[in-house]
């Protein structure tokens, strides 16, 4: 399967629409371990990229990637903002100069992603982050070797519910220490959004054909 600009925008507008429809629920998640404003902030940036990619056409997967990727570090803005925008920033360096965008290159783009969120946040996993989900669903993507859907949605969901049982030890929710356990990570939780898009994005023809 090749990944077009069309994926990508099909991509951020799927982010889009789940963002705004989960805004109350990412708010909820962030008031008892950080300050309440994961929801609100991914909607104004995600947002502001879906407007950005409405009026604005692009040569190549990798400038569109780069086009998000500001759009979304300077828009999202917190602490995820600069986050989601390496992660974009990321993927985007890796695709440079390519005119077509193989699944492997794009598994590889996500993975170069992580280690890119990894150093950018100075996070590993286990520490209550949005990283806790991103890298075992690439380390998932990179076994297979293919985008399942299902399979991306199941290990996305477990990362994301797991992170309930740990003490953040980075971000805001780390002020809070064995405090924060019991609670969902937001960026876990967006993320898991972010993700269950891709998985949408990839199975259906209907993006492929833009
Ligand atoms: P802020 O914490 O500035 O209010 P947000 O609420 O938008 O920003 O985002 C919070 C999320 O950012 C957290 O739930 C966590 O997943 C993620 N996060 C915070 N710090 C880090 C870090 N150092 N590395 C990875 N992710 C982080
Ligand atoms: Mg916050």
């Amino acid at each position: 399967m090749e990944i077009t600009k069309e994926h990508i925008k099909c991509w951020i507008n799927k982010i889009n629409e789940k963002i705004t429809e989960n805004k109350c629920y990412l708010t909820k998640l962030d008031q008892p371990i950080g300050d309440g404003d994961h929801g609100v902030n991914m909607e104004r940036g995600f947002q502001a990229t879906v407007n950005m990619l409405e009026t604005t056409s692009y040569d190549t997967v990798s400038s569109m990637l780069k086009a998000c990727a500001l759009s979304v570090m300077s828009k999202v803005g917190g602490a995820a903002g600069p986050l989601y925008g390496t992660a974009f920033l990321r993927m985007s360096l890796h695709l440079n100069g390519a005119q077509l965008v193989t699944e492997k290159m794009f598994i590889e783009a996500l993975e170069e992603a992580v280690v890119g969120m990894k150093k950018r946040g100075r996070t590993e996993v286990g520490e209550k982050t949005m990283i806790d989900v991103w890298a075992p669903v690439v380390e998932k993507l990179q076994k297979d070797g293919a985008f399942h859907a299902s399979a991306i949605i199941q290990t996305a969901k477990e990362a994301r519910n797991k992170t309930e049982h740990i003490a953040a030890s980075k971000g805001r929710a780390s002020f809070f220490k064995e405090k924060s356990v019991g609670y969902i990570d937001p960026g876990a939780a967006s993320s898991y959004i972010i993700f269950e898009a891709l998985a949408e994005t990839l199975e259906e023809g209907a993006c492929q054909r833009g």
